[in-house]
């Protein structure tokens, strides 16, 4: 789903991106251990002929032997009528094998090489408006926990699964068009696994179902249109716990949490009163930003296996808990989640936003002094530029820049910037402060 994807093209919005890093450490996201592949490049041109529409996506994970089934739908429209091949985004790694795919039903030959699985559309006869492709791969065994999008980790002496996709890896462990400016218009994740574990994934739990061996296959739904980099997996024996935001119509959503360890012992201990004041800060970016975006679903946050956070839509994962990342994670939901930059050459958009929006929730409770403490603490006069000119591997989180690059003149702005940024009404009712 294209239309939901917005580039932002004006100038008055740098004011707003330039800003700062969400916990203080310099370049935290361009420090994230990324081995990413420098293999981003364009949608290729069979590509941008089709529109992903939906993902349907089913893993059957066996974390004894690092291993799982993987099994896909991708329904799609063609745009362009010359299109000769659907192309689909997938590493070739030697643990991540593609067994079969079909095409509207029937069995189709493929071919998985370059990262691309490829599929030829019939020669003969007009092109289908749209198309519904299976795929059938497995992933693993993997060695130990090497770092991986797709992670086999443990913690506590238990197994603990979690998923890290920004910014190009989904083609890591799923096959998909791994662009941020092809939403699906929904998504799926059916996802099994030994039975005292809770699978955590993008918005609702539908079910969950018992099945073969102790084994329980949790049902996520994400009615939403959601980018590639945003779908999570966390899977964990957690703790559950949470709260409930009401919104001003008196809609009811619930704030979900999934912990290592139980809230009325934490560890660490300033982790349940930095997730207790995610309910306030909804309430104060609601009242900046417009409603929170996935009402009808859930906020919530799981613990992984990284010390920083990463703002899957609908349920960021979650580490080293500051009350600063908690409102920086937040903050994406509605810029990075909802409103996605088309590419990854604008990523200050994202990073400046959730970083700013963090000093604003400082500033609620705090006042202006709290707040240009924030910005000045972040101000950045390095080199550098703010557009990245070739967004092919982790650069794009270059620290210092895509964050911090505010200086102190600039703050002064914000409140124009961001408050046309939270609501286009705002450009006409209410003047550059
Ligand atoms: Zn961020």
């Amino acid at each position: 789903m294209k239309s939901q994807v917005f580039a932002f093209l004006f100038p008055w919005v740098v004011l707003v991106a330039q800003s700062m890093e969400p916990d203080g450490k310099p370049g935290s996201h361009a420090q994230r251990g990324f081995t990413v592949a420098s293999i981003q490049s364009p949608p290729t041109l069979e590509q941008q002929k089709m529109d992903v529409t939906y993902y349907g996506l089913e893993l059957d994970i066996r974390p004894d032997s690092k291993f799982f089934a993987g099994s896909l739908q991708i329904r799609a429209n063609i745009e362009d009528t010359s299109i000769t091949h659907l192309e689909f985004d997938l590493r070739n790694e030697s643990y991540l094998l593609v067994a079969s795919a079909t095409l509207n039903g029937g069995s189709v030959a493929f071919d998985h090489s370059g990262n691309l699985i490829r599929i030829a559309l019939p020669a003969a006869g007009p092109k289908p408006t749209s198309v519904e492709v299976h795929i059938d791969y497995t992933y693993g065994p993997v060695s130990a926990t090497n770092y991986r999008p797709f992670n086999f980790d443990s913690h506590l002496g238990q197994d603990l699964i979690w998923t890290m996709s920004q910014p190009y890896d989904a083609r890591a462990w799923w096959p998909c068009k791994d662009y941020p400016a092809d939403k699906p218009d929904s998504m799926d994740m059916r996802v099994t696994v030994p039975g005292n574990m809770t699978v955590v994934s993008n918005g609702r739990l539908v079910s969950i179902q018992d099945g073969e061996d102790g084994r329980k296959t949790f049902h996520w739904h994400e009615g939403y249109p959601i980018a590639t980099y945003l779908v999570s997996l966390a899977i964990y024996p957690y703790f559950i716990w949470g709260d409930e935001y009401v919104s001003a119509a008196g809609d009811t959503m619930p704030i979900e949490f999934y912990t290592f360890t139980d809230p009325d012992s934490p560890e660490p201990w300033y982790l349940t009163s930095n997730y207790l004041k995610t309910k306030d800060m909804l309430y104060t970016f609601v009242d900046l930003f417009g409603e929170y975006p996935f009402l009808d679903e859930k906020y919530g946050h799981a613990e992984w296996g990284l010390s920083y956070g990463m703002e899957h839509q609908t349920i960021t994962s979650m580490g080293n808990p500051t009350e600063r990342r908690v409102a920086h994670e937040l903050a994406h939901q509605w810029r990075g989640d909802m409103i996605t930059c088309a590419t990854y050459q604008h990523m200050r958009l994202n990073e400046g936003f959730a970083t700013h929006a963090a000093a604003l929730w400082f500033e609620s409770t705090g006042g202006t002094a709290a707040y240009r403490d924030k910005m000045n603490s972040l101000a950045y006069y390095g080199s550098g530029t703010i557009y990245i000119d070739v967004p092919t591997n982790s650069n794009v989180f270059r620290p210092g820049i895509c964050q911090r690059r505010l200086g102190a003149p600039h703050v002064e702005a914000r409140g124009w910037g961001f408050n046309v940024l939270s609501n286009p009404a705002n450009l006409r009712r209410q003047p550059p402060i």
